[in-house]
């Protein structure tokens, strides 16, 4: 790009914009951590709200001109907890990894343990030890005990664990307990096992950032009534909001969550975000109940027909799935690396995924036995069973009959011809991926 004008350069960057907008309109989004917005969600985005300061709390900011940003954000607290059934909400944290940074500082000390699923079988790299660069090791300083885990069941194993917490020395006794993950299929035993960590004194988060859309919408399981704490999230995977993160709680810890996020972990908490929160939590308490049981009814339709058509599809003891995520160890064709990259070619976005037993054999990131399918996206663009069927022929010519992947890139454009707005919302004058210019 070096011998170009600066205004050939300014284009260029706007028509990647645009082309990138175009790619998703054509393509079968699957990625399990992505959703996309409502029109009325990426309107907020454009207002002044984004150029704004507004530290500390409503009607205690260190900035002025706040009247309007506190009003909003008030109502997006009330929002937030009536959504969840919380007693307090702060809505400033601005991701998911910030929002477990705020439960880390809030609850534990650099020297702490944790307890919590290990990355290679779904455990989230916020969650991780230092010697993997995890943020919890990392940036806290916590040391890391995992929970057993029970790969039949694809979940975390109740017996093994409260044998674990039992049999540990004084000095490896967590200080935290933290459920959820990224490979995350079916809920955690958070009231199996709350009773015992209760015993121990071992506060318990959960980390909904996969599932909050779906807790929203009361399809999964609702972590604050079954023994949780606190409950962190991200506001963009299954909950189809803006790039951002929420943290709730019982009353009894919201002043130590209020400083550890502001000053703690936040200046700046982007208030144009905070307000697509809100905007988000009204369409969730409108829309999300049919919207979730749409996801989860999606994805055992998916997995149930890859299944049929031949995939090694995990969690078949337990029905596949029942959350918005599928996962399919590859092994028997390829790798998680190859099978990514072969279906993204015919405009089918997945991610690699490590499952259970990888590094035992030898297989890593880069090369994992597994992809991991998410259905948030194309729910929301209003696909159902049949689509979801279509979806499953789709891969299987990639990955089982080896098809030229480029061969069915006009059969998959057309197939999203009917899909171009988004639904579960208020309005939808504006095409999913359409190019808004206000230039
Ligand atoms: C995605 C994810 C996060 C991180 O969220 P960001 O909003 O990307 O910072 C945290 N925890 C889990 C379990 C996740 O899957």
């Amino acid at each position: 790009m070096c011998n170009f004008s600066h205004k050939q350069k300014y284009d260029m960057i706007f028509s990647l914009l645009e082309n990138h907008n175009d790619l998703f309109a054509n393509s079968i989004p699957l990625i399990a951590s992505e959703n996309v917005t409502s029109p009325a969600v990426r309107e907020v985005m454009l207002s002044d709200f984004a150029n704004r300061y507004a530290e500390g709390w409503p009607g205690e900011r260190v900035y002025a001109g706040c009247k309007y940003i506190d009003e909003v954000e008030l109502e997006c607290m009330e929002l937030a907890k009536k959504l969840y059934g919380a007693e307090f909400a702060d809505v400033r944290a601005i991701s998911g990894v910030v929002a477990n940074l705020v439960i880390y500082s809030a609850f534990t000390s650099p020297g702490d343990i944790m307890m919590c699923m290990p990355i290679s079988v779904g455990g989230h790299i916020s969650h991780g030890k230092k010697e993997y660069h995890g943020t919890a090791g990392l940036v806290h300083g916590l040391g890391i005990e995992s929970f057993p885990f029970d790969k039949d069941n694809m979940n975390i194993d109740i017996d093994k664990t409260i044998n674990k917490i039992k049999k540990l020395e004084n000095n490896k006794i967590p200080k935290l307990a933290m459920f959820g993950g990224s490979l995350f299929l079916f809920p955690h035993p958070v009231k199996e096992i709350s009773d015992i960590l209760k015993e121990y004194n071992i506060h318990i988060n959960y980390d909904a950032a996969h599932v909050a859309g779906l807790i929203a919408g009361k399809q999964f399981q609702d972590p604050l009534k079954e023994g949780a704490d606190t409950m962190t999230m991200s506001t963009h995977k299954t909950l189809f909001g803006p790039q951002g993160g929420l943290v709730l709680s019982h009353n009894k810890y919201g002043e130590n969550i209020k400083k550890a996020t502001f000053p703690g972990m936040t200046s700046n908490h982007h208030i144009h975000h905070m307000a697509a929160k809100a905007i988000t939590f009204i369409e969730a308490l409108e829309f999300g109940q049919s919207y979730a049981k749409d996801i989860i009814n999606n994805a055992k339709t998916l997995a149930e027909t890859l299944n049929e058509l031949g995939f090694n599809v995990l969690g078949e003891k337990n029905g596949f799935t029942k959350s918005h995520q599928i996962v399919i160890d590859v092994t028997k064709y390829s790798d998680g690396g190859k099978a990514e990259v072969e279906l993204e070619r015919s405009n089918i976005i997945v991610n690699r995924q490590l499952i259970p037993g990888d590094i035992k054999a030898g297989r890593n990131y880069f090369n994992p036995g597994g992809i991991r399918l998410g259905v948030s996206e194309i729910t929301r663009l209003g696909m159902k069973k049949s689509e979801m069927k279509q979806i499953a022929e789709f891969i299987k010519s990639v990955i089982i009959n080896k098809k030229e992947p480029t061969k069915i890139l006009n059969k998959i454009k057309l197939f999203r011809n009917n899909f171009q707005t988004v639904r579960y919302c208020f309005d939808n004058k504006t095409k999913a991926y359409e190019y808004v210019k206000v230039k």
